[in-house]
């Protein structure tokens, strides 16, 4: 039965399998109950070829040292606490040294305890910051310093002349990549080309720099004012007029920008 059960023989061989059943148990009486292991079957030598010879012999078998013995496990009751040592452990202690347990560390645990001495230090770390300089300011009284390179809310320039200084290229139109911009333009009776409509939607705007960048008369900035904030979106849709209004507002402040910014344009 064991030998069927295993694939050697087919249950339709029941009269042999019958006669390995006996034999199988023989062979368990005689060891004492235990299966016999399961060897392979005997190799054939290989045939020897007349030409050639007979094959080489084996090498000598290899010397495999017996096992060690496994080492004898301590155990332990559940939440066993040994007294060991950091030194005594097999992992790193990453957080202060333990506690010291002497007489002498534990009357100065105590005595931190009872006499708030970590409150006192903490009031003193806050008393030595009265007496210096705050590092807030009282916005929007106070404000502070802004980059030359600060890229805010959008204005259109003029020449001193008071003429407006966009020609209608329209590449800022073909850099801005939310585009956001949207010109307009016709020839004046003079011959020159100026826009009629220039809309800039700040809603869209993600404040990139290029139309300041590509634009080849210094028309569209980006000034320095961040204080536009609005109730509605339809207010951050900024009109040729409001632009050229921002222009003339930051004209001194823009003016200075880009004057400090001109080494790395
Ligand atoms: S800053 Fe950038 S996204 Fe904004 S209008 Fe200019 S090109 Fe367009």
């Amino acid at each position: 039965m064991h030998l069927v059960q295993r694939g050697v023989l087919k249950p339709q061989n029941c009269v042999t399998a019958q006669v390995v059943c006996e034999h199988v148990r023989w062979q368990q009486q005689d060891s004492g109950g235990c299966p016999p292991p399961i060897r392979p079957p005997p190799r054939r030598p290989p045939p020897i070829c007349p030409q050639i010879g007979p094959p080489p012999p084996c090498p000598p078998p290899v010397f495999i040292p017996p096992c060690k013995p496994p080492e004898p496990v301590t155990l332990y009751p559940p939440f066993y606490c040994c007294p060991r040592t950091k030194y005594q452990v097999k992992w790193l202690y990453i957080n202060d040294v333990p506690p010291k347990t002497e007489m002498k560390d534990f009357v100065d645990r105590m005595a931190q305890t009872v006499f708030w001495t970590e409150l006192i230090r903490g009031f003193m770390v806050t008393l030595a910051h009265i007496f210096k300089e705050p590092a807030t300011i009282n916005y929007p009284f106070e404000k502070g310093p802004l980059s030359p390179r600060f890229r805010g809310e959008h204005a259109l320039r003029r020449y001193p002349s008071g003429e407006e200084r966009c020609i209608a290229c329209k590449l800022c139109e073909a850099m801005c990549p939310a585009q956001a911009i949207t010109i307009e333009a016709e020839e004046r009776s003079d011959g020159s080309r100026r826009t009629t409509r220039y809309d800039i939607d700040l809603s869209k705007c993600i404040f990139c720099g290029y139309c300041q960048e590509a634009c080849p008369v210094d028309a569209v900035v980006e000034g320095p004012n961040f204080e536009y904030s609005t109730e509605s979106r339809e207010e951050l849709i900024y009109n040729k007029e409001k632009l050229l209004m921002n222009g003339d507002r930051w004209e001194p402040e823009i003016a200075a920008n880009i004057r400090d910014n001109h080494l790395y344009r």
